[in-house]
């Protein structure tokens, strides 16, 4: 249950609480109750809030009522200047942030626009050069705008860093140290992420300035009302055991995550043969593939959605149920993730996650950044089979095993995404 306090009481004008009431935002959520007044008064904010908290809220609200509540740049005809930017490490999350200013701010003459690589530049230079209050931005692409003189920051007030944490997994400092260089000192600065670690910490150092530090919960902890279940099974018997339970519970609209984008192609055709209408993103897939396959999904037109977890970061679907990990992630905090696409804003989830006996030692990193433990059972007809020698898993030093992994899935999935961004 969220706070009783209510939108206006936290500084927002009576046009945005209004806005709110009607996408059936009752009551703030705890990210929005800490993070909104101190955006209201300029102050810079280093917020910890994982996906489902309502995060993008927390600061498009504010950042939108700051601007309407100094209308400059638009006084007789001349176009908006741009006030505000918002670095998302994928597309996917540009277009989902996108998609809020542009919810929160109708009504109001604020124009938003976005950029992301994999398309053409040109109409998003055609869409700056009429202006813009709000960009929602990729670092790669605002970086190739700002080398084409498309986008200038000497009006901007505010910047937003959203999902951080993934920027910098992503590889993207050095971008945000260019970007950096060309905005004005005395900005105020939003930093969102889902986990905070040494490296964010010496980040906001360089990026923040006295910021109000917000923790919405002490740990790293998975959105409460998603149930979370382990079963063990053979590597070679995962997918049938992931169409027999969509299969035989109905289950409509499932996302699935594996760890490479090969995987995942193989595994939407192996359940397209199953009779499961299925899709696969990732990185690989031009931007409007994704987006119609998104989209598909969305609609129910398909049933399941096989990602990797760099395609998937930022997807907002209202009703998703049923996430399964295919296959753990290398990178324990993307369990969170992951599993934070269901249960949104306080609805419920189920979370699979199928484990193969060489899978072991994911399972215990992501215990520990969960902080508890996670039961695993059997799925009945789909037992391992404990006769099979242990392959890898005993062949394999755990470190040896991890490393070879997780060369293997960066080099498939993230060697490129600062090109693609
Ligand atoms: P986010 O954490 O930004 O990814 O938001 C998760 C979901 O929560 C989105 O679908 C939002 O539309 C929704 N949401 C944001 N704030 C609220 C609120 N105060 N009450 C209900 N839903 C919300």
């Amino acid at each position: 249950m969220w706070s009783i306090m209510g939108f206006l009481s936290l500084g927002l004008n009576q046009d945005i609480v209004n806005t709110a009431k009607r996408l059936g935002y009752d009551q703030p959520t705890p990210v929005q109750l800490a993070a909104i007044p101190a955006i209201i008064n300029q102050q810079d904010v280093m917020a910890r809030a994982q996906t489902g908290t309502g995060k993008t809220a927390a600061f498009a609200l504010p950042l939108v009522h700051n601007l309407c509540a100094q209308p400059l740049g638009v006084a007789a005809g001349s176009k908006p200047e741009l006030r505000t930017l918002v670095l998302t490490p994928t597309r996917e999350l540009a277009q989902q942030v996108f998609n809020s200013f542009k919810k929160y701010a109708k009504g109001s003459s604020l124009k938003t626009a976005i950029a992301y690589g994999g398309v053409s530049i040109k109409p998003q230079i055609e869409s700056l050069n009429h202006g813009a209050d709000i960009l929602v931005a990729t670092p790669g692409r605002l970086i190739d705008l700002m080398f084409k003189g498309s986008v200038e920051f000497s009006h901007l007030q505010s910047i937003v860093f959203d999902e951080a944490d993934r920027m910098l997994d992503m590889g993207f400092i050095t971008d945000i140290k260019r970007i950096l260089k060309r905005v004005p000192s005395n900005r105020q600065t939003l930093l969102f992420s889902a986990t905070f670690d040494d490296e964010i910490f010496k980040l906001s150092k360089t990026l923040l300035t006295d910021p109000l530090l917000i923790e919405v919960d002490t740990k790293n902890t998975a959105a409460v009302d998603v149930e979370q279940v382990v079963y063990n099974v053979d590597e070679d018997r995962k997918r049938e055991l992931v169409s027999y339970l969509i299969g035989s519970k109905n289950w409509h609209q499932v996302l699935i995550f594996t760890r490479t984008k090969q995987g995942a192609d193989h595994l939407a055709k192996e359940m397209c043969k199953d009779g499961l209408k299925t899709q696969s993103i990732h990185g690989d897939k031009s931007q409007g593939a994704r987006e119609k396959a998104l989209q598909e999904f969305k609609d129910g037109k398909i049933r399941a959605l096989v990602a990797t977890d760099v395609a998937a970061r930022g997807l907002d679907i209202e009703t998703l149920k049923y996430v399964i990990n295919y296959e753990l992630p290398f990178i324990a905090e993307d369990y969170i993730h992951r599993i934070g696409r269901t249960g949104r804003a306080g609805s419920s989830g189920l979370a699979i996650s199928l484990l193969s006996v060489e899978e072991n030692y994911l399972l215990e990193e992501v215990e520990a950044v969960l902080g508890e433990r996670l039961s695993q059972q059997w799925f009945e007809g789909f037992e391992p089979d404990l006769t099979k020698p242990a392959s890898n898993a005993r062949k394999n030093s755990r470190s040896a095993q991890k490393r070879r992994h997780k060369d293997r899935a960066y080099g498939k999935d993230t060697g490129n995404r600062r090109r693609k961004s």
